[in-house]
């Protein structure tokens, strides 16, 4: 096997009742069948399952299906989208280390870099997507990693991550790229040189909007530091979930068709009107590095963002005029949803911050779902009417 669409509906574990869809192994533990198997399990010379905590066969087939779509060697799954985050950090540095990362992340990625890791001893700067070509001078002797995400989210700007596999290689930093909006359908970063891959498996792999979960992926050298760290730590992934997550890779890349196909209509439809400031979608000719997602992105995601002319109220009298979308702060969902990030999810950075990464006052985030697209277009049409 080796396309994606095959790889994330047939790898699968089996038990031996001959089932067909992966059964859920709720279990804390698993058995050995001598004391000398238990012995060479816990030194590693046999593979197995010891303990849910290192890992449990729902997992492992979560873990082997993203690793086949994102062309890594091997990965862990996690609780959450931030345990991936915090867990791909605290493995791989140690006090003293420097991280360098984009400006534009996801807002408690923010928190970990400006607030968790500093109390360790482990420090950050940002640079600005605008102005890569000056990142050399924010390197310090101390930098070990570069640190991140594309599209971003909300503003989805977009970083060469060909031009990022390369600086990486060239001063010898741990190329670490949050994965999340792209989802592995859409973007693969390890075929441009990251180190890590990570994933908030909430978003677009779960596509339902149901349970929580996260990924750690990348070349197996560095794998097995993060898994020393989660298995003494105790991130892990319940089974449920993370069968959940399996399961909901077997239509990942039809739904993704769908989102994007659905989002660049959207897109199209409502650039230019005379009630909004911008349109923003990679996959529009518009967008600032158009050319950098058509050349690393499969299609443009299911995001886009709508800046409403008329600042904070005006957005929030458009998100109250809204029908049928929701107002919640996930994404990647089969229901559309609507989020405003200057007084919701970024509403700790002032406003002088939000402006650096993106966020205009009148920015709405619109996660596309997978309603029929006019119905999508209909309720965002009335609400831009109704609020002006
Ligand atoms: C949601 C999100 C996260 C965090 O994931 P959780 O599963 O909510 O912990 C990290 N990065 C990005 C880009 C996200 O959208």
């Amino acid at each position: 096997m080796s396309h994606f669409e095959t790889d994330s509906i047939r790898i699968q574990s089996r038990s031996n009742e001959r089932e067909h869809s992966s059964p859920i192994f709720l279990t804390s533990s698993f058995t050995f069948d001598s004391a000398e198997e238990a012995r060479a399990m816990f030194a590693d010379e046999i593979p197995g399952n010891i303990y849910s905590r290192y890992a449990n066969p729902n997992s492992t087939d979560l873990i082997e299906k993203v690793c086949a779509a994102e062309g890594t060697e091997a990965g862990i799954a996690t609780a959450s989208g931030m345990a991936a985050m915090f867990g791909s950090i605290a493995s791989l540095l140690q006090q003293g280390d420097h991280i360098l990362a984009s400006r534009s992340l996801f807002g408690s990625t923010h928190q970990l870099l400006t607030r968790v890791f500093p109390k360790w001893g482990i420090t950050s700067t940002y640079g600005d997507i605008a102005d890569y070509q000056n990142w050399e001078k924010l390197l310090q002797p101390n930098t070990k990693m570069l640190f991140i995400e594309t599209p971003s989210n909300p503003g989805l700007e977009i970083i060469d991550l060909e031009w990022a596999g390369k600086f990486a290689e060239a001063h010898n930093l741990i190329l670490v790229v949050d994965n999340c909006f792209a989802s592995p359908y859409l973007q693969q970063p390890a075929k441009w040189g990251a180190h890590i891959v990570t994933h908030s498996a909430t978003k677009y792999i779960d596509g339902q909007g149901r349970v929580l979960g996260g990924l750690i992926l990348g070349k197996s050298e560095l794998i097995k530091e993060v898994q020393f760290f989660t298995r003494h730590t105790g991130p892990s992934i319940s089974p449920f979930n993370a069968w959940i997550l399996s399961k909901s890779m077997e239509t990942l890349a039809v739904r993704m068709d769908r989102h994007c196909e659905s989002a660049l209509k959207v897109a199209q439809y409502f650039e230019g009107n005379s009630h909004l400031e911008a349109v923003k979608y990679p996959f529009l000719k518009s967008h600032p590095q158009h050319h950098l997602a058509l050349k690393q992105m499969k299609a443009g995601g299911g995001i886009i963002t709508l800046t409403l002319k008329g600042g904070v109220a005006r957005a929030q009298r458009f998100i109250d005029q809204l029908q049928m979308i929701s107002v919640t702060a996930n994404l990647g969902d089969s229901r559309s949803i609507i989020t405003h990030p200057a007084s919701t999810t970024h509403s700790k950075l002032s406003q002088e911050e939000r402006a650096k990464v993106g966020i205009a006052d009148g920015l709405i985030r619109l996660s596309v779902g997978l309603e029929h697209v006019d119905d999508i277009i209909q309720d965002v049409e009335q609400a831009i009417a109704k609020s002006s």
